[in-house]
């Protein structure tokens, strides 16, 4: 039977009004890292949340929080939806953090639906994934590696911030180090989250519908010459690490350039040592990213880039290339995309379908459990900055699609 999902747009609107004070910044950004003051606020806002509204709040060992509404029973199957409440520094109030609310908000709804005379064949579930940005502690998406087994628990909790601190003992500090057990019986994952790009906006549409992610490879390559005096150090004889670093940077974008801009290639990052404007640099780091829809072209240009360090090694210089992240283009579950449009079409919004190219935990669950992603406008596209917005009825329909989703998945649609 059908019966109706109704999405309390205001609690939208307050929820994520009451979430973006935690971190606040006075550019009106957001400043989260993972378990910082902050993010403790925030979770402990959450669970206060949750707890009021009738979820089952449960925390892992690696803070991956879970709020569940057991309406089908404590062994049913269960449907999560969530995101991330963690930030980049000095980022926007949307990214993640809506979709923890929007994630709330629309299980409360689907959970309120049955009321109506139907029945829910599955348990819903809210999670906030710890680290999902990574810009205090590496790996990101780096909770929803662990619940998904690709990442040992241990070895997160051992990670370190700049100042040495790992993240066992910040989530200790917040109070967030869990001895729940994450929950083993998970069948489905859903994640809205804001576009972060334009072609929602440029399109004119409400939803994007995510069918996939781009595949990405991130690298730091090194080289190593000899440090020595700028002044009278012969030319002939300077081992100078910049200069095939100089190379491989106008080569990394000629990779891009040679397939019309398709493939995505930057160096955001140089590390260069002794960085002294007289002496000779003895040792860089450059940080490579490449990025593409399309797996094949995107080995290619692997292939290219290692071949390149290879001819860089000069006499004299050393040059090594270690991939540090490798996460192919794959496809989100085709069943849940098609019940997010049908979700979007029910409530009326124009949708269109697209890949992200940016890492979300749901790329992480995809190998281990079906998962899909909605995508609501950024204006702009600007995201991972203060100035990064999402117009209230743009949220509003996210959680209700979202809403929608999840009440199909518990078949009460
Ligand atoms: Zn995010």
């Amino acid at each position: 039977m059908t019966t109706t999902v109704v999405v309390d747009g205001d609690e939208v609107r307050r929820l994520m009004a009451e979430v973006s004070v935690f971190g606040a910044t006075p550019a009106g950004g957001l400043h989260r890292l993972t378990a910082s003051r902050a993010d403790g606020e925030a979770r402990a806002w959450l669970r206060a949340y949750l707890t009021e509204n009738g979820f089952r709040v449960l925390v892992d060992a690696v803070g991956n929080m879970f709020g569940i509404l057991d309406l089908a029973g404590p062994d049913a199957p269960l449907v999560l939806a969530g995101s991330h409440l963690d930030s980049q520094p000095f980022g926007g109030r949307f990214d993640g953090a809506y979709g923890v609310v929007a994630a709330a908000v629309a299980v409360r709804a689907a959970g309120d639906a049955a009321k109506d005379g139907g029945r829910h064949t599955c348990n819903l579930g809210v999670v906030n994934w710890t680290n999902e940005e990574g810009a205090r502690f590496a790996p990101s998406l780096l909770g929803s590696n662990v619940f998904a087994g690709k990442l040992d628990a241990a070895v997160g909790l051992a990670a370190r911030d700049a100042a040495g601190v790992t993240l066992g003992e910040a989530l200790a500090e917040i109070g967030f180090a869990g001895t729940d057990a994450a929950p083993g019986n998970v069948t489905h994952y859903l994640e809205v989250h804001i576009e972060q790009g334009p072609n929602l906006e440029k399109a004119g549409k409400r939803i994007g519908v995510v069918e996939g992610n781009w595949g990405t490879v991130k690298f730091e390559a090194e080289f190593v010459g000899k440090a020595a005096h700028t002044g009278p150090t012969p030319m002939a004889e300077r081992r100078d690490a910049l200069l095939p670093a100089a190379e491989l940077i106008t080569f990394v974008r000629r990779l891009s350039d040679e397939t019309g801009g398709a493939l995505l290639s930057s160096i955001g990052r140089l590390d260069v040592s002794p960085n002294s404007t007289n002496v000779v640099p003895e040792r860089v780091r450059v940080f490579v990213e490449l990025r593409d829809a399309d797996g094949e072209r995107l080995a290619a240009a692997r292939f290219r880039l290692e071949e390149k360090i290879v001819a860089l090694a000069q006499s004299g210089i050393k040059c090594e290339l270690r991939c540090v992240v490798d996460r192919p283009a794959g496809s989100f579950n085709a069943m849940l995309a098609d019940v997010i449009d049908a979700a979007a079409a029910d409530c009326g919004y124009p949708s269109m379908r697209l890949r992200t190219v940016a890492g979300h935990d749901a790329v992480a669950l995809s190998s281990v459990l079906p998962s899909a992603m909605l995508f609501v406008p950024s204006v702009a596209g600007i995201s991972h900055n203060e100035a990064e917005f999402t117009r209230d009825d743009d949220l509003v329909a996210g959680a209700e699609v979202l809403a929608g989703s999840l009440a199909r998945l518990a078949g009460l649609q």
